[in-house]
């Protein structure tokens, strides 16, 4: 008898795009398989990435623009329905020199068609911004906004599960084959999954649709089906300082020669409030090289220092995330027979990732997929959007375990909510709970926890590598 598990479709990845198609897909009445090669959600590009919702992405008419515009427009929506913390915190873009005003003028006549711009001049944005330096004026983009990258995946990846679609985690692609067996069709496709944890036994699946949102790796993936284009990485890194009251706006300069082949980064904040400094843009060869250098440390610090009149005070983490480059746009587009890539999604793929799901559904349909809705789809994506340290200050310690993070104010039944909601790595509880985001004493607590609940301890801390070399 044959005994193959048989799928609608199959999301190889799940990164922040594979999540958010699974999501749109799991309101459908259809079979669906998420395969990640790694423990959870989001430990790739995902994880490293800065957090920023762009208020845009230039050129406004590539596919990216438009799906950076549509996924910015969804976000409320997606907060609300998925329960992650957004906040439109709003991008200053500054002008330091007259020739900076005039083109921040310029910008703002040609930009206002597509997205939400005003004019400030310097008093109005020392107002928004008491430690900016010497500037002219600048513009305004009050739909920039902030979120937590895992916490967004998580919720997208708890909302598919709920309603019933299947991720596989630590079993990564290995071989795409034509579904004809024997002169018998199951699916389109067999795909042979390896598994990751040690015995790398494979079992092989069918489907009939194969979405690739496999990061990175979406270049090795398309090959299986025939499909060539190269993935070059570019990795971008980041300083996180423990201020949370020197800035309050996503900030950058305005470029006199726009950087081709980045937005330039910017002093960002996080959406605990932190200053963030970052990303650059460094070419490695390595695809896995997530190591931040001194010189980018001091690079990034004489950049985004220019726009201040003062340094902030303490550094507590560095962090580096990788994009997977192909060419200057995304690759959205189905090379073979009932097969999506889903490629070369680099900034701003956080913030389009819900348009991209929708876009995806869309060619789905049109490849003969049949959408049929489901009477009834689960909504309550537990645990619900974080409490914030503030919140929980006025609550009872009583019904809440004991207090096992001292920094964000988390107790341990809040923790093991995360547990048993399906966080399976202690960066998972890192960032739904905010425990050991700080000064980390409560990491032995937070361990033992983990053990008492069967979590497997896992090499994964985060993905900050302090490599220090002159
Ligand atoms: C430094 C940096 C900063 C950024 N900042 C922003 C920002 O502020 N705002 C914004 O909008 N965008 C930003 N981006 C871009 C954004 O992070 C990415 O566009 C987005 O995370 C891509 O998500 P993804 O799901 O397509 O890919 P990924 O996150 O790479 O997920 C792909 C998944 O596929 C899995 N996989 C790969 N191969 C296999 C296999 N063979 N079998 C099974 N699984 C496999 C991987 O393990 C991974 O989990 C930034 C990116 C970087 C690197």
């Amino acid at each position: 008898m044959d005994t193959m598990d048989n799928f609608d479709v199959t999301i190889i990845g799940a990164g922040v795009t594979g999540c958010f198609i699974a999501k749109e897909l799991s309101k459908y009445k259809l079979k669906v398989l998420v395969v990640e090669k790694e423990p959870t959600q989001a430990m790739g590009p995902t994880k490293g990435c800065s957090g920023i919702i762009h208020a845009f992405q230039l050129p406004f008419n590539s596919l990216k623009g438009k799906l950076c515009l549509e996924g910015n427009r969804l976000m409320d929506e997606e907060a609300k329905e998925l329960g992650f913390r957004f906040k439109r915190v709003g991008l200053i873009l500054v002008a330091r020199s007259i020739l900076a005003t005039l083109i921040a003028k310029l910008i703002k006549f040609y930009f206002s068609r597509y997205v939400e711009v005003e004019y400030l001049s310097k008093e109005e944005i020392r107002k928004l911004e008491p430690n900016v330096g010497k500037i002219k004026g600048g513009l305004f983009f009050p739909n920039g906004g902030v979120v937590n990258p895992v916490e967004m995946t998580f919720k997208a990846r708890r909302f598919a599960e709920i309603n019933g679609v299947e991720f596989r985690f630590e079993r990564k692609v290995v071989e795409i084959k034509n579904g004809t067996r024997n002169g018998r069709r199951k699916g389109e496709y067999e795909i042979v999954l390896e598994s990751c944890e040690g015995d790398k036994e494979t079992e092989v699946i069918s489907s009939n649709f194969i979405i690739n949102c496999a990061g990175l790796y979406a270049d090795e993936i398309a090959a299986m089906v025939g499909d060539r284009f190269e993935i070059t990485p570019g990795k971008g890194s980041h300083i996180v300082f423990e201020d949370k009251s020197f800035s309050s706006h996503l900030m950058a300069a305005i470029p006199l020669i726009p950087e081709r082949r980045t937005k330039g980064g910017g002093s960002l904040v996080t959406i605990d409030g932190n200053l963030i400094w970052g990303p650059n843009l460094v070419d490695i060869k390595d695809k896995e090289d997530r190591s931040v250098k001194k010189e980018e440390v001091d690079g990034l610090i004489r950049k985004h220092s220019k726009i201040f009149s003062k340094l902030p005070e303490k550094a507590i983490s560095v962090y580096a995330g990788v994009r997977a480059i192909v060419g200057k746009d995304f690759i959205i587009n189905s090379p073979v027979k009932n097969f999506i890539n889903v490629a070369g999604i680099q900034s701003p793929g956080l913030t389009a990732a819900p348009a991209i799901a929708k876009l995806a559904l869309r060619m789905l349909k049109d490849m003969g997929l049949e959408l049929k809705k489901k009477e009834e789809v689960k909504t309550e994506v537990t645990p619900k959007t974080l409490k914030t340290p503030k919140t929980l200050k006025t609550e009872t310690k009583s019904n809440k375990g004991d207090l096992i993070c001292h920094c964000r104010l988390v107790y341990s039944e809040e923790i093991e909510e995360v547990i048993e909601e399906g966080a399976r790595t202690l960066d998972d509880i890192k960032h739904l709970t905010g425990a050991t985001m700080e000064c980390g004493r409560c990491l032995p607590d937070v361990l033992g926890l983990m053990d008492r609940k069967g979590v497997k301890l896992r090499k994964d801390t985060c993905n900050s590598y302090i490599v220090w070399k002159d």
